[in-house]
């Protein structure tokens, strides 16, 4: 964790010990949660409504508070923007909700997915079937039917979708996926901090229930999918 050492609590009707606040000051500028100015000294109204935007991410209601170890000095600690992969369309409020969940994120996370058409979510598919599962298709269905099936991937799609979804991979129809209808993000990352990104979403949405849906799921390629209303 990045220093942020705090000795007391900062924030409303806090000790405020200027060289906390300072800490605190530093830091929201740092992450332009606040203008770039000097520091005044104290705890104003700058630094104060600073505190309240960056806990607006995970709190229903902001409580104004920084306490010695809590949550958001923790978020405060490891605040950091991640990447978009190359591509990703986000239109909408699809850019609002991965803007409040992605600087909580835990590193490593990147956004992997948004708006997908319905020739992306088949590129999708048909790249489960030739490759990722290709092998644990032949094992369950046979080289015969997986050649069958095969042969025209787009007349045969119910068949291949059914097939991808067999080995254990949850997938759309395209046409279907909530990607296509703009309502839903994938987050990438190592799986080892999938948890933690459920985790960091579930909190994000509780904190904004207007724009999360509140589904969220692991998908079996490594991607922690969550949708919006
Ligand atoms: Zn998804």
């Amino acid at each position: 964790m990045p220093n942020l050492i705090l000795r007391q609590a900062v924030g409303k009707e806090c000790p405020n010990n200027p060289d906390d606040v300072k800490v605190i000051y530093q830091r929201l500028m740092d992450i332009g949660m606040i203008i770039c100015y000097d520091f005044p000294g104290y705890l104003d109204d700058i630094i104060m409504q600073g505190i309240i935007d960056a806990q607006r991410h995970f709190m229903l209601v902001p409580d104004g508070v920084i306490s010695v170890g809590g949550k958001t000095q923790g978020f405060l600690a490891n605040w950091k923007n991640k990447p978009i992969s190359a591509g990703v369309q986000l239109p909408g409020r699809l850019r609002e909700a991965w803007d409040w969940v992605d600087p909580l994120l835990p590193d490593g996370s990147y956004c992997s997915s948004g708006y997908r058409s319905a020739d992306d979510q088949r590129r999708i598919l048909h790249n489960f079937f030739l490759n990722t599962y290709r092998t644990q298709i032949i094992a369950k269905y046979g080289q015969a039917a997986y050649d069958a099936a095969k042969a025209d991937l787009r007349a045969n799609e119910a068949k291949v979708l059914e097939m991808v979804r067999g080995v254990g991979q949850a997938i759309a129809a395209p046409g279907s996926s909530m990607h296509q209808k703009g309502k839903a993000v994938d987050i990438g990352g190592p799986s080892a901090i999938d948890n933690k990104q459920v985790e960091i979403v579930k909190l994000v949405a509780r904190a904004h229930p207007d724009l999360y849906s509140g589904k969220i799921l692991k998908e079996r390629n490594g991607c922690v999918h969550f949708e919006i209303v």
